[in-house]
């Protein structure tokens, strides 16, 4: 728990939310300012600031949750598929710094987008990518 975080107030009952899933370790809410109708977060109930915070076994738990609340946030919305995400630190556009999945209902040419910008990689960039990452997984 932490004092100042909103998510957690959530779970503690001092702001109100439409809470649409519980378990022990994780419930959902809709978001307050959705992307689209039935755009819902998924999070733990105990406090850590991002996926990677989470100890292993709450990460599992998460993600358990997440695939149930996606199917039923699909199904309620009448929707073709959905964005999963999660922004991660500040850069990423986290604002509430408790982890949490967000799920987006989508429909075909519902104009909803992320416009990012992609690219190629330039001659001999993707291998050294690749080779960093493998790196830093040692
Ligand atoms: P993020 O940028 O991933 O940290 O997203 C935070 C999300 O929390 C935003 O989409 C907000 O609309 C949403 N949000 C902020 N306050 C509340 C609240 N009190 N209840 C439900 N959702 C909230
Ligand atoms: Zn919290």
């Amino acid at each position: 728990m932490a004092a100042d975080c909103i998510f957690c107030r959530i779970h503690k009952g001092e702001i109100p939310a439409q809470k649409v899933y519980e378990d022990a370790k994780c419930f959902a809410i809709l978001d307050i300012n959705p992307v689209a109708s039935g755009h819902v977060l998924v999070l733990p109930k105990d406090h850590h600031e991002t996926w990677t915070d989470l100890p292993a076994d709450l990460a599992a738990d998460l993600a358990r949750a997440t695939q149930k609340v996606a199917l039923a946030a699909k199904k309620a919305a009448g929707a073709e598929g959905y964005n999963l995400l999660m922004n991660n630190h500040r850069c990423s556009g986290q604002a509430i710094f408790h982890a949490h999945f967000h799920i987006i209902p989508r429909k075909t040419n519902d104009g909803k987008s992320f416009e990012w910008k992609t690219k190629p990689y330039d001659a001999g960039q993707l291998d050294k990518a690749a080779d960093a990452i493998r790196t830093a997984l040692k």
